[in-house]
């Protein structure tokens, strides 16, 4: 592709891009493929010959447009809704030209030091104490991983060098509640502590953990010689955005001399916003902490922001420089290299840097807000409906509820399956895709608002298609 070409493609491609961002709800938000559909329209071999982008672009709108679902849709409730900003969008197409691999200071001081200056902001713009050193990973599973390493650097002599077995390390132990999200469990697995090591403490009728559970866990773990090392409270669970009560588990912790990770992967952002700032209550006293913007802060996957008070035990786990890339500078700058399991690093602050000076803090703020009051208007709804339950406190941007009709009396079951069929329904309107979880017992419709550009008249739509889908119902009343 020559210079003049890919100018004109380019040209094309961001006025593609334009649109689609303008106008993404266009399309079904759900994609409605069928398995196999992508694969068997592709060819099986790569060509050999050269294609004009045109074509190559043609068949990307054929072939896998239809088979896109899209997250960059105002509708996109499920899951957690994200955001692909515009800004956030040129950022890594400039990131993609520069190609920049900040393994080392010198491979890219830039991106090196960029990433300390914009985590410095968001460490400010959420409350958190200059001491938490920041760095960035592609998600929270792989940071809660890296916190996972360093509580286990923190408690056991010589674990870089010896490792886990055939040696006297007692079993050890990591806690976190029974809503906490499945990263957890894949971190204690990856680095050899063992599935069973992991506590999922019990929830309160607020799914926030139990602070007097969690001591008896330690106190019973202790009594049986087993290590406790870490302890995960969470700052917007996965299911229903509850949280943890960080002080009194870092009362806990402080007390116990166990590491404290906050899972702040989702709620994080929210204390950027004055109303809000509580939600990281005690969170300065963390010894490592996550909060993605990728999830709720505009930017386009990926993007996890981690931060620690101990980078140092990160460090002292990782850092490993072989000959080929000793440099002069290294005692006098931050090599990323050394702060993970990765080596080559994107220039993923790039997008971030340029989300929050686009944006500026004051707009951002005002959008969560705004998300967090549409999330309290559809649960007014629900709750002023009778055939409607909420199943869940509402404290981000998130409702959970389910249908159970008051003059109907049908089993848990019938329900289960009831509240199913409106999740089908209303995702096969292409206008609106939610998702579910299941609490108690329960399955439950599960609507997530976060998205940049979803307004009252989308939650309205999710509501008015929720009724309408619930009146379809094959069920006597
Ligand atoms: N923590 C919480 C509370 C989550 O909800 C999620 C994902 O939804 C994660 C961690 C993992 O996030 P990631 O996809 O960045 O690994």
């Amino acid at each position: 592709m020559n210079s003049d070409e890919f100018r004109r493609s380019g040209h094309a491609l961001v006025d593609w891009v334009a649109d689609y961002l303008e106008h993404s709800d266009r399309y079904p938000v759900l994609s409605r493929v069928k398995p196999r559909d992508i694969a068997d329209a592709l060819p099986r071999t790569a060509p050999e010959d050269p294609e004009p982008f045109e074509d190559i672009m043609r068949d990307f709108e054929r072939v896998l447009v239809p088979g896109l679902t899209h997250w960059n849709h105002p509708g996109f409730m499920a899951y957690f809704a994200i955001t692909g900003s515009a800004p956030g969008v040129l950022a890594d197409f400039l990131s993609a030209a520069l190609n920049q691999q900040a393994m080392l200071w010198r491979t890219s001081p830039a991106a090196t030091e960029l990433e300390e200056v914009t985590l410095g902001w968001l460490r400010r713009l959420i409350g958190l104490p200059d001491a938490f050193e920041g760095v960035i990973y592609d998600t929270a599973s792989i940071a809660t991983m890296h916190a996972m390493v360093a509580a286990r650097e923190a408690a056991i002599a010589d674990v870089r060098a010896k490792g886990l077995s055939g040696r006297d390390v007692p079993r050890v132990a990591v806690y976190c509640s029974d809503q906490t999200h499945s990263s957890i469990d894949k971190a204690v697995i990856a680095i050899g502590l063992g599935h069973e090591s992991l506590r999922k403490i019990p929830t309160d009728e607020n799914f926030s953990m139990r602070v007097e559970a969690l001591d008896q866990a330690i106190a019973r773990d202790r009594a049986d010689g087993v290590l406790p090392i870490a302890v995960v409270p969470t700052v917007g669970t996965t299911s229903t955005t509850s949280i943890d009560p960080v002080p009194a588990v870092a009362d806990v912790c402080a007390r116990e001399r166990i590491w404290m990770h906050v899972d702040a992967a989702y709620g994080g952002v929210a204390a950027m916003v004055p109303s809000h700032r509580h939600v990281l209550a005690g969170a300065d006293r963390a010894d490592s902490l996550v909060v993605n913007p990728h999830k709720w802060l505009f930017t386009p996957f990926d993007l996890s922001a981690f931060y620690s008070r101990r980078m140092d035990l990160v460090r002292a786990a990782f850092s490993l420089t072989p000959e080929y890339l000793q440099t002069s500078e290294a005692g006098a700058v931050k090599n990323l290299m050394d702060t993970g399991v990765q080596l080559g690093r994107r220039f993923r602050s790039l997008k971030l840097w340029m989300i929050l000076r686009s944006y500026g803090a004051k707009a951002i703020r005002a959008r969560l807000a705004d998300h967090m009051r549409l999330a309290q208007q559809l649960a007014s709804w629900v709750d002023g409906d009778p055939n409607f339950e909420r199943l869940a406190p509402t404290p981000f941007s998130i409702v959970c509820f389910r249908w159970n009709p008051k003059h109907v009396v049908l089993s848990e079951q019938e329900l289960d399956a009831a509240n199913e069929q409106i999740i089908d329904l209303v995702n096969a309107s292409g206008d609106i895709f939610i998702s579910h979880t299941r609490l108690r017992g329960r399955l439950t419709i599960r609507v997530a608002i976060g998205h940049l550009r979803t307004t009252d008249a989308h939650v309205r739509r999710v509501w008015e298609l929720v009724q309408q889908s619930s009146h379809k119902l094959n069920i006597a009343r």
